[in-house]
């Protein structure tokens, strides 16, 4: 069992008002929340970005089925 983490930009202070969710496997949402603040956010990939982002992980919530 992998367990799933979201990173939601709506939780990070931004300036852009960005709304992006991203969802999956910790390690991957980790290396693509990283991508994402340097390219759309203009962070630089610091080990302090990557221990920032890493904090705002949550667990993912079970989809409700409808
Ligand atoms: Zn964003």
């Amino acid at each position: 069992m992998d367990s799933r983490k979201v990173a939601d930009c709506r939780r990070f202070p931004s300036e852009k008002g960005c709304s992006v969710t991203i969802a999956g496997p910790e390690d991957e949402v980790l290396e693509v929340a990283v991508q994402h603040a340097v390219a759309s956010h203009g962070h630089p990939d610091t080990p302090e970005l990557r221990q920032q982002l890493r904090g705002m992980l949550e667990d993912e919530k079970p989809a409700p089925r409808a």
